[in-house]
């Protein structure tokens, strides 16, 4: 059963189907070229973490 995933890259996120045999291994998407792991785990594309910088540093000043 292919596994469907979403290319981690934000300026791809191309839907790749890869078969469920590289779970753990890493894929590399046809189309940007990226590689990255695929999770263990079941993976529905869904949608794709929010690059948000949580990193605001918080200026208070007294
Ligand atoms: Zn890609």
């Amino acid at each position: 059963m292919p596994v469907t995933l979403l290319c981690p890259s934000l300026r791809c996120r191309a839907v790749l189907q890869v078969p469920d045999t590289v779970r753990g291994k890493a894929v590399r998407c046809g189309h940007c070229g990226t590689v990255f792991s695929v999770p263990l785990t079941k993976q529905v594309v869904s949608r794709v973490e929010a690059s948000r910088p949580s990193a605001e540093p918080e200026e208070k000043t007294v």
